[in-house]
C-alpha cells in the first residue's frame, strides 16, 4: 500500500484538494482519496507540486516515430504528406521498430496511460501488447481510387482482425475528408458497431478546406496528381466537415481532430447534427498543429463541449508529452484554468476512448496511473515553462 500527497491533487473530476492524500494498493488501485494530512502522516510520501491522473494521449501515430527530425518545420500539409511519403523508404523495418519501442517507453515516461493510436501497419502491434499503456489502435484507412474501396477495406479488416486476435482494441477510421472515394468512407463509415470509436483528421488545413469550397489550391491539385478521377471532381462547396457529416456515424463517439481551419458556422453545423453530443469530442493537438501550419485552432469555438488533447506523431513534434502541449496551449490561451487543462489531458480523453471505468481519473477502484508535476505556479495555479511531469505510479 502507498499513501501519496502534494501540495494540491487535481483528481480529474473535482475541485484541487490541498494537501489531500491518496491510497493506492500495490497494483496502483486507488483505495481512497483524503481531504487532508490529520492522523495519516505514517509512510506518507509528500511530494511538492500538483499530482494529476495518468494521462490521455488521444491522438498519435507511433508507428511514424521514426520521422522525428526528419521533416521540415512550418512546411504545409501537402509537403507534410509528400515528405512522409518519400521517407518512408529511407529506414528499415528494424529502425521502424526500434523507434516504436522508444515512443511507447517515452510515453509511459512522461506519464501517459492510455493512446489512441493511429495505425496503417501492424509493426506497432507486439510493442502494444508489451507496453504498461492502454492503446485503442485506430486502424486507419485511405485511398481515393473507387474501384480500390473494397480491397483497402479488406486490407484493413485484417489489421483489425490481426489486432484483436492479440487481445487489443481497435476497430478501422477514415483518414481524412480528401483522401477517401465517396465509396470507401460509406463502407468503412456504415459499419460501426457500439464500443467502436470514430476517429478523424478533421479540417487540419487551410488548402484542405480549399478543395471542398473552391476545387482549387495545393491540396487539390495534390490530389489530382495522385488520382485522375479528380480532375472530374465536381467541389461540393461546403466545407470539409461539413462535407463529413454524411458519414460520421452518429451510435459512437467521435473524436474530430485538429480542427484547425474550423468556423463558429462549422462547429455550429458539427454540433447541431449530434444526437447526443457527450458522443462528440474535439481533439487538440497544438504542437503538431504549429510544427505544420504554424496555427492552431481555436479551442473557444468548442470549449463547452468535450476537449481532448493529442501529441500526434513524432514526425510533426519533438516529444511525446502531453504536459508540453498543456503548456503550449496555456502560453497562448493564458485565460485558460489548470483545472480545466487537467481535465481535457485525462478524463475527456479517457471517455472518448471508453476507457473512463479504470482511466482518467483519481478515484476509489480505478487505476489511472499518478503522476507529479514540478514547478507549477501555486498562486497563480498555472503551468510553468519549467513545469515536468514525473510518473510516480
Ligand atoms: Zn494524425
Amino acid at each position: 500500500m502507498r499513501k501519496i500527497s502534494a501540495n494540491y491533487i487535481f483528481t480529474g473530476d473535482t475541485t484541487p484538494i490541498r494537501n489531500g492524500i491518496i491510497v493506492l494498493d500495490d497494483d496502483g488501485v486507488v483505495l481512497d482519496i483524503l481531504e487532508s494530512m490529520n492522523n495519516e502522516q505514517h509512510s506518507l510520501e509528500y511530494y511538492n507540486g500538483i499530482i494529476v491522473p495518468g494521462f490521455v494521449n488521444a491522438h498519435c501515430h507511433i508507428e511514424l516515430s521514426y520521422l522525428k527530425n526528419h521533416i521540415p518545420k512550418e512546411c504545409g500539409m501537402v509537403e507534410f504528406i509528400r515528405s512522409v511519403m518519400m521517407s518512408a523508404n529511407d529506414f528499415t523495418l528494424e529502425d521502424k521498430i526500434h523507434e516504436v519501442k522508444y515512443a511507447d517507453n517515452l510515453m509511459y515516461a512522461r506519464g501517459i496511460s492510455v493512446v489512441g493510436d493511429v495505425s496503417n501497419k501492424s509493426i506497432s502491434f507486439a510493442q502494444k501488447i508489451k507496453s504498461k499503456i492502454k492503446y485503442h489502435t485506430f486502424v486507419e484507412a485511405l485511398g481515393s481510387k473507387k474501384e480500390f474501396a473494397d480491397k483497402i477495406y479488406s486490407d484493413t479488416i485484417y489489421l483489425v482482425d490481426l489486432l484483436k486476435k492479440s487481445s487489443l482494441t481497435g476497430n478501422i477510421v477514415p483518414h481524412s475528408a480528401y483522401s477517401l472515394s465517396k465509396e470507401l468512407l460509406s463502407i468503412i463509415c456504415n459499419d460501426f458497431k457500439p464500443g467502436d470509436i470514430f476517429s478523424v483528421h478533421n479540417q487540419e488545413s487551410k488548402v484542405e478546406n480549399d478543395m471542398f469550397l473552391s476545387g482549387k489550391g495545393e491540396m487539390m491539385d495534390f490530389v489530382k496528381l495522385i488520382n485522375p478521377e479528380y480532375l472530374e471532381w465536381i467541389h461540393p462547396e461546403i466545407s470539409s466537415s461539413a462535407y463529413l457529416l454524411d458519414y460520421i456515424p452518429n451510435n459512437v463517439n467521435s473524436l474530430l481532430v485538429h480542427n484547425t481551419e474550423l468556423t463558429a458556422d462549422d462547429v455550429y453545423r458539427i454540433t447541431e447534427s449530434f444526437i447526443n453530443t457527450d458522443n462528440l469530442f474535439w481533439v487538440l493537438c497544438p504542437k503538431s498543429n504549429m510544427y505544420i501550419h504554424n496555427k492552431i485552432a481555436d479551442y473557444k469555438l468548442f470549449e463547452s463541449g468535450n476537449i481532448c488533447l493529442g501529441t500526434d506523431s513524432l514526425a510533426s513534434n519533438n516529444d511525446l508529452s502531453i504536459l508540453s502541449e498543456m503548456i503550449l496551449l496555456q502560453e497562448m490561451n493564458p485565460e485558460i484554468k489548470l483545472v480545466d487543462l487537467v481535465k481535457w489531458a485525462t478524463i475527456n480523453g479517457a471517455r472518448a476512448l471508453n476507457v473512463d471505468n479504470k482511466y482518467g481519473t483519481i478515484s476509489k477502484g480505478k487505476s489511472p496511473g499518478i503522476n507529479l508535476i514540478t514547478d507549477v505556479d501555486l498562486l497563480l495555479f498555472t503551468l510553468t515553462n519549467k513545469s515536468q511531469v514525473k510518473r510516480l505510479v
